[in-house]
């Protein structure tokens, strides 16, 4: 016995000696950060470790799973003291900001800044994750006298991979092709990885352009962890092409207005404390050159438009980075070098917070006090109304999804800027609104989404320079100069069910309408739409109008149709005989009939953007919820077209329609009344082939004077004229033709190139720019001036089939949210 329980204190004993030991990250991996990658599940599983060591300062959390079932998580990092008060320094800080319910006091004095580091949004910009290991160590090893000292004023927030998904998919890639020793010459393979490459997730997304639209997994899960922390520093790592030095803030113009210049001062600090550290270990880098703060959707303006002072840092190195790459200057860098200026930053940013803390602090909790008191901006209170409720719920979710409160007027007396008119008038009720005021914690984030154009100062920027809500979501809206007074939220009106022994009419007025006809068709329902207006029961009835008939459909029709209306919040009407008051009867032959679902394709693989194809992919899985197969472009040449319906060709250059064979073979696809939906690029290739013609600079146009005599000094200056980063045009949309049903007669289009379309001949122009379509965003001259009289989008006939074009994307990043009817449109209703 005696024997026994020796032997079990001495167990005892080292498991609890044990216990207290911090494993490095190389005594847990076994190999030294940077001479391997490490895939995401040992980053977790190093995470876990180092929180079961040190259970009094490290708190893990899991916030989520990635489409392919990754945990998605993040570790806070602080003193014995803080983590023991973590949830109330956390109510704390919300109550700063003024966002909690809760009545406490909010308390400045003793509230440590919170930190957030995140890695790795981009999956192939791979040392940022393995920075995240030594630095989580490095606050945590007990014989590390600094950071324990930087953590009694501040709680890190460690988000180690944001993105595992696409982490694992270049991380498993290159393990997989290198050799026994890495190979730093550029040009071997393991420098040049396969499409669609690890750096957007699963469906192709780039989640550092989806923070405030949340469109992804990865980032509904993370925002909703984020908004209920608001830190008070956010770092988003990265990394950029090798022969780059590193970039850390300040950032570069253009700043949106919203910024506030202790933003501004506090990124300069923190600048300046990493500089230090580089210049001591003579690592060359650079700041305020590039990477802007304009376009609300990344790691670091989101950050900056909630408060936070939001960085970007850039390593050189990036998927061509491998483990070691020989540069263009014949140095070498390691993916150790990576990690370890990485791992700098970011201690360094820590310290900055640390030794600022108070500063910090006051300054969070005075941008909230302004952001409150209205201080944000010259209007004061956004209106946005609509006739279909349906066409409103996904701005309410954006809004609650970005902790933006919102409701309804009492008062309707008012005016403001009509964003559709451009002009001061007074509040049109489309019968439903929402209100949005500016006296609320989260009311710079309102303005930035919410305001009818942004003021960019310098064209200079890399994304698109307009992205406003109501036109993106296609709602009418007016911003409103004052303080309007805002009541209650409304409840959305249930869908009533209808019983018919006859039929039922759904109307088509949303997006909504699209999915539920989708469902239909699937469910084998046998479904009619209306071509044109029609009077029933003295009720008037818009173009595309749904028509579900007991004739021809299941006994079970009723039940079927009910269920998905209630399903896509449509309330459906009672038919009692095919007789209209006024327009074509129901067995008429211009009411078009559709049965069966179409099958839908897709060209997929490295032909097509990545991003192009993905957000359709992720449109019809996701959003549309209808079957799609994704087919390799380079098997279109063996491709059995028979039993397709609608082939989608993203935005790309095919190869295989260079070949007169594949070319033809598709002729005849649709000729046999197939149905082509061409995006973007793909629309270009099939130009000249299809008879479209894109519209050129005009020869006659005479060049200004001495235009050749170009200052050397200027040079960077001179493409702008030509440029178009993101603007919003007025389209002339064709809403009697079936691709424009559901909507009025204009769209309201993101231009993000200098192409357009003379008007076709032959087939429908049914989405166009006339004059002056130009609405908001940055377009350099010359492109303005040529963007005017030609079309965007267009249906041609050929045979029995169709063609649609889209020269301009309206699946942009999921985001756009009218762009998603036209589409359905597309796919179910034109060519029919
Ligand atoms: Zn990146």
């Amino acid at each position: 016995m005696k024997k026994f329980s020796l032997i079990l204190s001495f167990f005892l004993f080292t498991f609890a000696s044990q216990a207290q030991q911090v494993p490095s990250p190389e005594a847990f991996l076994g190999y030294k950060v940077g001479t391997r990658y490490t895939r995401h599940h040992k980053i977790v599983a190093y995470f876990n470790e180092v929180a079961k060591a040190r259970p009094n300062m490290v708190k893990l959390e899991q916030y989520g799973l990635t489409n392919e079932g990754r945990e998605l998580m993040v570790a806070f990092v602080g003193s014995p003291e803080n983590i023991q008060r973590l949830d109330e320094i956390r109510r704390n800080n919300l109550r700063l900001a003024g966002v909690s319910r809760d009545k406490a006091a909010p308390l400045l004095n003793g509230a440590p800044a919170i930190v957030w580091l995140s890695y790795n949004v981009h999956g192939n910009e791979p040392s940022s994750s393995e920075a995240a290991l030594l630095t989580l160590f490095a606050l945590t090893d007990p014989s590390n006298a600094a950071t324990k000292a930087w953590l009694k004023n501040t709680v890190v927030v460690i988000d180690p991979c944001i993105n595992p998904d696409g982490r694992d998919r270049y991380v498993n890639w290159f393990n997989s092709v290198v050799g026994k020793d890495m190979n730093a010459d550029p040009s071997s393979r393991e420098h040049s990885e396969p499409w669609p490459g690890g750096r957007s997730n699963h469906y192709n997304f780039d989640l550092n352009r989806d923070w405030a639209w949340q469109t992804q997994v990865e980032s509904q899960q993370r925002l909703k962890k984020y908004n209920t922390w608001l830190p008070q520093v956010h770092v988003d790592f990265h990394e950029q092409g090798y022969n780059a030095p590193y970039y850390f803030a300040p950032a570069a113009e253009p700043f949106h207005e919203v910024i506030t210049p202790w933003q501004r001062n506090f990124q300069e600090l923190i600048g300046r404390n990493n500089a230090s550290y580089f210049d001591k270990n003579g690592w060359l880098f650079f700041t305020k050159e590039s990477f802007d703060l304009l376009y609300p959707s990344y790691g670091d303006t989101y950050p900056i438009y909630n408060g936070a002072i939001g960085m970007t840092y850039e390593q050189g190195g990036h998927s061509r980075g491998g483990l070691a790459v020989v540069k263009s200057d014949g140095d070498t860098l390691t993916l150790v070098d990576r990690a370890t200026h990485h791992f700098t930053t970011g201690l360094s940013t820590i310290e900055t917070s640390s030794k600022n803390h108070e500063k910090l602090m006051s300054e969070f909790k005075q941008y909230f006090d302004d952001s409150r008191s209205g201080k944000t901006g010259e209007y004061k209170t956004y209106v946005l109304t609509a006739k279909d409720q349906n066409k409103l719920i996904p701005v309410i979710k954006l809004l609650e999804q970005n902790g933006i409160e919102w409701g309804t007027l009492d008062s309707k007396n008012f005016r403001g800027y009509n964003y559709f008119s451009g002009k001061e008038e007074a509040f049109g009720d489309e019968g439903f609104h929402i209100a949005v005021s500016a006296y609320q914690p989260k009311s710079v984030m309102a303005r930035v989404l919410l305001e009818p154009k942004t003021v960019v100062t310098d064209s200079n920027t890399y994304d698109i320079t307009a992205w406003s809500v109501p036109y993106a979501y296609g709602v009418k809206a007016y911003a409103v100069k004052e303080k309007l007074d805002l009541g209650n939220s409304w409840k959305v009106a249930p869908v009533k069910e209808v019983s018919s022994s006859y039929g039922l009419l759904i109307p088509y007025s949303s997006f909504n309408a699209a999915r539920l006809l989708g469902d239909l068709l699937r469910s084998n329902i046998k479904v009619r739409f209306a071509e044109s207006p029609f009077r029933y029961k003295n009720k008037d009835y818009e173009r595309g109008t749904l028509i579900v008939l007991k004739t021809g459909n299941p006994e079970n029709w009723n039940a079927i149709t009910n269920a998905a209306c209630i399903k896509h919040n449509i309330q459906p009407e009672l038919v009692e005989t095919g007789f209209v008051d006024k327009g074509f009867d129901f067995g008429s032959s211009s009411v078009s009939t559709l049965s069966g679902a179409p099958k839908v394709a897709m060209l997929t693989g490295d032909q097509v953007s990545s991003l192009g194809a993905g957000e359709v992919w992720h449109y019809f899985d996701k959003i549309l919820e209808y079957p799609i197969t994704l087919i390799n472009a380079t098997e279109m040449g063996r491709m059995n077209f028979k039993d397709i319906h609608v082939l989608i060709i993203p935005d790309g250059y095919i190869r295989a329609l260079s070949d007169k064979a594949t070319a033809d073979k598709l002729k005849d696809f649709v000729r046999n009344g197939g149905k082509i939906i061409a995006l973007e690029g793909a629309v270009s290739q099939l130009a000249s082939d299809w008879g479209l013609k894109q519209k050129s600079e005009k020869d006659d146009e005479k060049p200004a004077e001495y235009a050749d005599v170009r200052k050397y000094g200027e040079r960077n200056k001179g493409y702008l004229s030509n440029s178009i980063p993101g603007a919003i045009f007025k389209m002339d949309l064709d809403n009697t033709h079936p691709l424009g049903f559901g909507y009025p007669d204009y769209y309201y289009t993101l231009k993000q190139d200098g192409v357009l379309y003379e008007f076709m001949k032959g087939g429908w122009n049914v989405g166009v720019l006339k004059k002056d379509a130009h609405v908001s965003g940055v377009a350099g001259a010359k492109v303005k001036a040529r963007l005017k009289d030609g079309m965007l989008f267009g249906v041609q006939g050929m045979g029995s089939g169709t063609v649609v074009y889209f020269s301009d994307n309206p699946l942009f990043r999921n985001f756009w949210e009218n762009g998603k009817l036209i589409f359905a449109n597309a796919v179910f209703l034109a060519g029919q």
